[in-house]
Protein backbone atom coordinates (compact mmCIF):
# COMPACT_ATOMS: atom_id res chain seq x y z
CA UNK A 1 0.00 0.00 0.00
CA UNK A 2 1.48 3.13 -0.53
CA UNK A 3 1.88 5.73 2.19
CA UNK A 4 0.19 8.79 0.74
CA UNK A 5 0.77 10.85 4.67
CA UNK A 6 4.65 10.79 3.13
CA UNK A 7 3.43 12.61 0.17
CA UNK A 8 4.38 16.24 -0.83
CA UNK A 9 2.02 18.63 0.65
CA UNK A 10 1.07 19.64 -3.51
CA UNK A 11 0.59 16.08 -4.05
CA UNK A 12 -1.51 15.27 -0.89
CA UNK A 13 -2.94 18.74 -2.07
CA UNK A 14 -4.35 17.07 -5.48
CA UNK A 15 -4.63 13.60 -3.54
CA UNK A 16 -7.52 15.14 -1.62
CA UNK A 17 -9.15 17.73 -4.08
CA UNK A 18 -10.99 15.02 -6.13
CA UNK A 19 -13.15 12.17 -5.24
CA UNK A 20 -10.45 8.77 -5.47
CA UNK A 21 -11.89 5.05 -5.47
CA UNK A 22 -14.30 2.70 -7.21
CA UNK A 23 -17.42 2.37 -5.38
CA UNK A 24 -18.41 -0.94 -6.93
CA UNK A 25 -19.91 0.34 -9.99
CA UNK A 26 -16.65 0.50 -12.48
CA UNK A 27 -16.36 -2.33 -14.56
CA UNK A 28 -14.13 -0.90 -17.11
CA UNK A 29 -10.36 -1.18 -17.64
CA UNK A 30 -7.65 0.92 -17.79
CA UNK A 31 -3.47 0.21 -19.33
CA UNK A 32 -2.90 3.64 -19.12
CA UNK A 33 -0.24 3.16 -16.20
CA UNK A 34 1.76 0.74 -18.51
CA UNK A 35 1.36 2.95 -21.39
CA UNK A 36 2.64 6.40 -20.43
CA UNK A 37 4.36 8.46 -18.00
CA UNK A 38 3.92 12.34 -17.70
CA UNK A 39 7.02 14.66 -15.97
CA UNK A 40 6.24 17.50 -14.40
CA UNK A 41 7.95 20.59 -13.14
CA UNK A 42 9.68 18.97 -9.73
CA UNK A 43 10.88 16.58 -12.74
CA UNK A 44 8.80 13.96 -10.92
CA UNK A 45 7.29 10.61 -12.91
CA UNK A 46 3.92 9.76 -12.87
CA UNK A 47 1.76 7.00 -14.49
CA UNK A 48 -1.28 8.91 -16.52
CA UNK A 49 -1.42 11.40 -19.25
CA UNK A 50 -2.90 13.92 -16.52
CA UNK A 51 -0.54 14.48 -12.46
CA UNK A 52 -3.78 15.23 -11.52
CA UNK A 53 -5.56 12.60 -11.76
CA UNK A 54 -3.24 10.11 -10.38
CA UNK A 55 -0.77 12.28 -8.59
CA UNK A 56 1.40 9.86 -6.81
CA UNK A 57 4.63 10.57 -8.03
CA UNK A 58 7.00 7.03 -8.63
CA UNK A 59 10.36 8.92 -8.58
CA UNK A 60 12.29 11.50 -10.26
CA UNK A 61 13.56 11.43 -13.51
CA UNK A 62 17.22 11.24 -11.67
CA UNK A 63 15.98 7.86 -9.77
CA UNK A 64 16.00 5.86 -13.18
CA UNK A 65 17.83 4.95 -16.27
CA UNK A 66 15.14 3.93 -18.67
CA UNK A 67 11.67 3.61 -19.23
CA UNK A 68 11.63 0.09 -18.43
CA UNK A 69 13.27 1.22 -15.31
CA UNK A 70 10.66 3.62 -14.09
CA UNK A 71 7.43 1.59 -15.08
CA UNK A 72 9.10 -1.58 -13.25
CA UNK A 73 9.64 0.75 -10.51
CA UNK A 74 7.94 -0.16 -6.93
CA UNK A 75 5.34 2.56 -6.41
CA UNK A 76 4.89 2.05 -10.21
CA UNK A 77 4.13 -2.03 -9.76
CA UNK A 78 1.77 -1.06 -7.17
CA UNK A 79 -0.24 1.83 -8.74
CA UNK A 80 -0.87 -0.46 -11.78
CA UNK A 81 -1.91 -3.91 -9.91
CA UNK A 82 -4.26 -1.37 -8.39
CA UNK A 83 -5.81 0.20 -11.91
CA UNK A 84 -5.22 -3.88 -13.03
CA UNK A 85 -7.42 -5.04 -10.27
CA UNK A 86 -10.05 -2.29 -10.78
CA UNK A 87 -9.56 -0.66 -7.00
CA UNK A 88 -8.48 2.72 -8.79
CA UNK A 89 -7.37 3.56 -5.25
CA UNK A 90 -5.54 7.04 -6.19
CA UNK A 91 -7.67 7.85 -9.81
CA UNK A 92 -9.58 10.86 -9.95
CA UNK A 93 -12.52 8.28 -11.17
CA UNK A 94 -15.04 10.63 -11.22
CA UNK A 95 -13.09 12.60 -13.82
CA UNK A 96 -10.55 11.02 -15.99
CA UNK A 97 -13.41 9.27 -17.72
CA UNK A 98 -13.13 5.49 -16.67
CA UNK A 99 -16.39 6.05 -14.50
CA UNK A 100 -17.53 6.04 -18.37
CA UNK A 101 -15.68 4.06 -20.70
CA UNK A 102 -12.62 1.97 -20.59
CA UNK A 103 -9.37 3.91 -20.60
CA UNK A 104 -6.65 2.70 -23.20
CA UNK A 105 -3.32 3.76 -24.95
CA UNK A 106 -2.51 2.02 -27.84
CA UNK A 107 1.58 2.60 -27.34
CA UNK A 108 3.25 4.63 -25.44
CA UNK A 109 3.29 8.46 -24.43
CA UNK A 110 5.53 10.03 -22.53
CA UNK A 111 4.26 13.60 -21.40
CA UNK A 112 7.34 16.18 -20.74
CA UNK A 113 6.40 19.45 -18.87
CA UNK A 114 9.24 19.67 -16.99
CA UNK A 115 9.73 23.95 -17.94
CA UNK A 116 6.98 26.37 -17.47
CA UNK A 117 8.77 28.89 -19.97
CA UNK A 118 6.96 31.14 -22.41
CA UNK A 119 7.63 33.71 -24.64
CA UNK A 120 4.35 35.31 -23.95
CA UNK A 121 2.31 36.03 -20.81
CA UNK A 122 -1.33 35.81 -22.02
CA UNK A 123 -3.38 36.83 -18.82
CA UNK A 124 -5.61 34.03 -18.70
CA UNK A 125 -2.34 31.62 -18.00
CA UNK A 126 -0.06 33.96 -15.88
CA UNK A 127 0.93 37.69 -14.84
CA UNK A 128 4.43 38.14 -15.96
CA UNK A 129 7.05 35.97 -18.36
CA UNK A 130 8.00 33.46 -16.76
CA UNK A 131 12.04 32.29 -18.76
CA UNK A 132 14.34 29.83 -17.19
CA UNK A 133 17.64 30.52 -18.28
CA UNK A 134 20.53 29.86 -16.29
CA UNK A 135 20.86 29.03 -12.50
CA UNK A 136 20.65 26.01 -10.62
CA UNK A 137 17.21 24.94 -11.11
CA UNK A 138 17.99 25.56 -14.65
CA UNK A 139 21.27 23.11 -14.98
CA UNK A 140 19.14 20.32 -12.92
CA UNK A 141 16.27 20.47 -15.42
CA UNK A 142 18.70 20.61 -18.43
CA UNK A 143 20.37 17.29 -16.51
CA UNK A 144 16.94 15.74 -16.28
CA UNK A 145 16.38 16.40 -19.99
CA UNK A 146 19.14 14.82 -20.91
CA UNK A 147 18.78 11.93 -19.03
CA UNK A 148 15.05 11.73 -20.99
CA UNK A 149 16.84 11.98 -24.06
CA UNK A 150 18.96 9.08 -23.13
CA UNK A 151 15.64 7.38 -22.20
CA UNK A 152 14.61 7.83 -25.58
CA UNK A 153 17.54 6.78 -27.20
CA UNK A 154 17.14 3.17 -25.93
CA UNK A 155 13.80 2.85 -25.50
CA UNK A 156 12.26 -0.03 -28.91
CA UNK A 157 8.83 0.27 -28.69
CA UNK A 158 6.21 2.75 -30.68
CA UNK A 159 6.33 6.38 -28.74
CA UNK A 160 4.94 9.55 -28.88
CA UNK A 161 6.39 12.22 -26.96
CA UNK A 162 4.02 14.88 -25.86
CA UNK A 163 5.34 18.62 -24.92
CA UNK A 164 4.56 20.96 -23.30
CA UNK A 165 1.06 20.97 -21.21
CA UNK A 166 2.26 24.22 -19.06
CA UNK A 167 4.76 26.25 -20.92
CA UNK A 168 5.89 26.80 -24.74
CA UNK A 169 8.38 24.22 -25.70
CA UNK A 170 9.70 26.15 -28.24
CA UNK A 171 10.28 29.09 -26.32
CA UNK A 172 12.22 26.17 -23.04
CA UNK A 173 15.48 26.62 -23.10
CA UNK A 174 15.72 23.03 -21.27
CA UNK A 175 14.08 21.48 -24.14
CA UNK A 176 15.92 22.91 -26.92
CA UNK A 177 18.12 20.32 -26.95
CA UNK A 178 15.22 17.41 -27.70
CA UNK A 179 14.18 19.99 -30.20
CA UNK A 180 16.96 21.06 -32.07
CA UNK A 181 19.23 18.09 -32.05
CA UNK A 182 17.36 14.94 -31.07
CA UNK A 183 17.26 12.20 -33.80
CA UNK A 184 14.00 10.19 -33.57
CA UNK A 185 14.05 6.83 -34.56
CA UNK A 186 10.96 5.66 -37.34
CA UNK A 187 8.80 4.57 -34.62
CA UNK A 188 9.29 7.94 -32.99
CA UNK A 189 6.69 10.65 -32.64
CA UNK A 190 5.92 13.73 -31.37
CA UNK A 191 2.94 16.10 -30.23
CA UNK A 192 3.64 19.87 -29.55
CA UNK A 193 1.30 22.17 -27.83
CA UNK A 194 2.34 25.61 -28.69
CA UNK A 195 1.73 29.56 -29.14
CA UNK A 196 3.13 28.82 -32.29
CA UNK A 197 5.93 32.13 -32.47
CA UNK A 198 9.09 30.05 -32.85
CA UNK A 199 7.72 27.60 -35.26
CA UNK A 200 10.05 28.72 -38.01
CA UNK A 201 13.26 29.44 -35.66
CA UNK A 202 13.72 26.51 -33.93
CA UNK A 203 11.59 23.52 -35.23
CA UNK A 204 11.33 24.05 -39.08
CA UNK A 205 15.03 22.87 -39.46
CA UNK A 206 15.38 19.86 -36.95
CA UNK A 207 14.70 16.37 -36.70
CA UNK A 208 11.65 16.25 -35.10
CA UNK A 209 9.48 18.58 -37.43
CA UNK A 210 9.30 15.44 -39.66
CA UNK A 211 7.70 13.40 -37.10
CA UNK A 212 5.27 15.45 -36.00
CA UNK A 213 1.98 13.56 -35.82
CA UNK A 214 -0.33 16.81 -34.29
CA UNK A 215 0.45 20.38 -33.55
CA UNK A 216 -1.17 22.12 -31.14
CA UNK A 217 -1.53 26.28 -31.71
CA UNK A 218 -3.35 28.50 -29.34
CA UNK A 219 -4.15 32.08 -31.18
CA UNK A 220 -7.47 32.72 -29.25
CA UNK A 221 -8.14 35.38 -31.91
CA UNK A 222 -8.76 35.99 -35.66
CA UNK A 223 -7.58 39.57 -35.85
CA UNK A 224 -4.43 42.14 -35.28
CA UNK A 225 -5.97 44.12 -32.31
CA UNK A 226 -7.46 41.17 -30.53
CA UNK A 227 -4.33 38.71 -30.99
CA UNK A 228 -2.14 41.49 -29.31
CA UNK A 229 -4.39 41.85 -26.20
CA UNK A 230 -5.26 38.42 -25.17
CA UNK A 231 -1.70 37.36 -26.40
CA UNK A 232 0.75 39.45 -25.02
CA UNK A 233 3.08 40.44 -26.73
CA UNK A 234 2.87 38.48 -29.37
CA UNK A 235 2.98 39.63 -32.53
CA UNK A 236 0.41 38.98 -34.90
CA UNK A 237 2.37 39.47 -37.89
CA UNK A 238 5.17 36.68 -36.56
CA UNK A 239 2.39 34.24 -36.34
CA UNK A 240 0.93 34.73 -39.47
CA UNK A 241 4.36 34.43 -41.05
CA UNK A 242 4.48 30.84 -38.91
CA UNK A 243 1.32 29.55 -40.16
CA UNK A 244 1.80 30.56 -43.55
CA UNK A 245 5.20 28.78 -43.33
CA UNK A 246 3.35 25.96 -42.07
CA UNK A 247 0.54 25.69 -44.43
CA UNK A 248 2.99 25.20 -46.72
CA UNK A 249 5.08 23.06 -45.33
CA UNK A 250 3.31 20.44 -43.19
CA UNK A 251 -0.41 18.30 -43.66
CA UNK A 252 -2.91 20.94 -42.93
CA UNK A 253 -4.80 17.48 -40.97
CA UNK A 254 -1.93 17.84 -38.47
CA UNK A 255 -2.50 21.15 -37.29
CA UNK A 256 -5.35 22.25 -34.55
CA UNK A 257 -5.54 26.08 -33.80
CA UNK A 258 -7.16 26.72 -30.38
CA UNK A 259 -9.20 29.60 -29.15
CA UNK A 260 -10.28 29.61 -25.59
CA UNK A 261 -13.08 31.90 -25.00
CA UNK A 262 -13.44 35.08 -23.22
CA UNK A 263 -14.65 38.58 -23.16
CA UNK A 264 -11.71 39.75 -24.91
CA UNK A 265 -12.03 37.77 -28.00
CA UNK A 266 -15.78 37.10 -28.23
CA UNK A 267 -16.09 39.17 -30.89
CA UNK A 268 -13.07 37.49 -32.99
CA UNK A 269 -15.46 34.23 -32.99
CA UNK A 270 -15.79 34.77 -36.63
CA UNK A 271 -12.60 35.92 -37.29
CA UNK A 272 -11.33 33.31 -36.29
CA UNK A 273 -13.33 30.49 -38.09
CA UNK A 274 -12.18 32.42 -41.14
CA UNK A 275 -8.25 32.04 -40.28
CA UNK A 276 -9.05 28.57 -39.76
CA UNK A 277 -10.79 27.90 -43.10
CA UNK A 278 -8.27 30.12 -44.91
CA UNK A 279 -5.28 28.23 -43.65
CA UNK A 280 -7.15 25.08 -44.29
CA UNK A 281 -5.93 23.90 -40.43
CA UNK A 282 -8.72 22.28 -38.44
CA UNK A 283 -10.10 24.58 -35.14
CA UNK A 284 -11.48 24.34 -31.83
CA UNK A 285 -12.82 26.85 -29.98
CA UNK A 286 -13.35 26.28 -25.96
CA UNK A 287 -14.47 27.19 -22.63
CA UNK A 288 -11.80 29.59 -20.41
CA UNK A 289 -9.90 27.51 -18.16
CA UNK A 290 -9.35 29.12 -14.43
CA UNK A 291 -5.78 28.87 -14.08
CA UNK A 292 -5.81 30.96 -10.65
CA UNK A 293 -4.00 34.06 -12.46
CA UNK A 294 -6.73 36.23 -12.56
CA UNK A 295 -8.60 36.65 -8.82
CA UNK A 296 -12.19 34.75 -9.81
CA UNK A 297 -14.34 37.13 -7.52
CA UNK A 298 -14.07 40.67 -7.63
CA UNK A 299 -12.10 42.12 -4.49
CA UNK A 300 -12.53 45.38 -2.58
CA UNK A 301 -9.06 46.45 -3.28
CA UNK A 302 -8.24 44.79 -6.43
CA UNK A 303 -3.64 44.92 -6.95
CA UNK A 304 -2.44 46.61 -10.07
CA UNK A 305 -2.95 43.69 -12.14
CA UNK A 306 -6.36 43.05 -11.15
CA UNK A 307 -7.30 46.56 -12.25
CA UNK A 308 -6.11 46.28 -15.53
CA UNK A 309 -6.42 42.57 -16.15
CA UNK A 310 -10.22 41.70 -14.24
CA UNK A 311 -11.64 39.22 -12.72
CA UNK A 312 -12.09 35.41 -14.01
CA UNK A 313 -15.86 35.72 -13.57
CA UNK A 314 -15.59 38.79 -16.07
CA UNK A 315 -13.93 37.14 -18.47
CA UNK A 316 -15.92 33.68 -18.58
CA UNK A 317 -18.68 34.81 -21.05
CA UNK A 318 -20.60 31.37 -20.95
CA UNK A 319 -21.38 31.95 -17.57
CA UNK A 320 -25.34 32.11 -18.13
CA UNK A 321 -25.62 35.77 -16.04
CA UNK A 322 -22.83 36.82 -18.21
CA UNK A 323 -24.03 40.31 -20.10
CA UNK A 324 -22.49 38.65 -23.06
CA UNK A 325 -23.70 35.19 -22.57
CA UNK A 326 -26.27 35.40 -25.11
CA UNK A 327 -24.74 36.83 -28.04
CA UNK A 328 -21.84 34.69 -27.50
CA UNK A 329 -23.59 31.73 -27.88
CA UNK A 330 -25.72 33.24 -30.57
CA UNK A 331 -22.75 33.55 -32.87
CA UNK A 332 -21.73 30.27 -31.71
CA UNK A 333 -24.75 28.33 -32.72
CA UNK A 334 -24.15 29.67 -36.58
CA UNK A 335 -20.63 28.69 -36.76
CA UNK A 336 -20.76 26.70 -39.96
CA UNK A 337 -17.81 25.51 -40.59
CA UNK A 338 -16.62 22.11 -40.71
CA UNK A 339 -13.41 22.55 -39.83
CA UNK A 340 -14.32 24.24 -36.22
CA UNK A 341 -15.27 22.07 -33.94
CA UNK A 342 -16.69 23.22 -30.01
CA UNK A 343 -15.62 21.64 -27.30
CA UNK A 344 -17.47 19.20 -25.36
CA UNK A 345 -18.56 21.90 -22.74
CA UNK A 346 -19.59 24.57 -24.97
CA UNK A 347 -21.79 21.90 -27.07
CA UNK A 348 -23.62 20.76 -23.81
CA UNK A 349 -24.22 24.66 -22.95
CA UNK A 350 -25.77 24.85 -26.20
CA UNK A 351 -27.39 21.48 -26.73
CA UNK A 352 -29.21 22.70 -23.02
CA UNK A 353 -30.07 25.98 -24.18
S1 LIG B 1 -8.16 5.07 -14.14
FE1 LIG B 1 -8.13 7.18 -14.76
S2 LIG B 1 -6.70 8.22 -13.35
FE2 LIG B 1 -6.35 6.01 -13.20
S3 LIG B 1 -4.70 5.65 -14.64
FE3 LIG B 1 -6.62 5.25 -15.74
S4 LIG B 1 -7.09 7.20 -16.74
FE4 LIG B 1 -5.52 7.62 -15.17
S1 LIG C 1 1.35 30.95 -24.77
FE1 LIG C 1 0.46 29.32 -23.54
S2 LIG C 1 2.00 28.87 -21.97
FE2 LIG C 1 2.54 30.83 -22.87
S3 LIG C 1 1.61 32.34 -21.51
FE3 LIG C 1 0.17 31.98 -23.18
S4 LIG C 1 -1.20 30.36 -22.44
FE4 LIG C 1 0.63 30.37 -21.10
Amino acid sequence: MINIKNLDHQYAYKISSLRRGNDGTIKHTCNIPYKSITIDMNSNCFLCYCDGYLPIPVGKVSDFNSIEEVMNSTIAKQIQDDVTQKKFTYCATDNCGIKYKSQSLPSFKLFINIDESCNLSCASCRREILMLKQGDIFETKLKDLKRIISWLEKFNEPITIVMSGNGDPLASNILRPLIKDFSPEPNQYFEIFTNGLLVKKHLAESEIFKKIKEMVISVDAGSKDVYEDVRSPGKWNVLMDNLEFLSNSINKNKIVLKFALQKRNHNDINNFVDLVERLGFKGIIHELNDWGTWNYYEVETPDAWTIVNGTYLEHDVLKSNHVLYNKTISTLKNITSKKVELSTMIRDIINAE
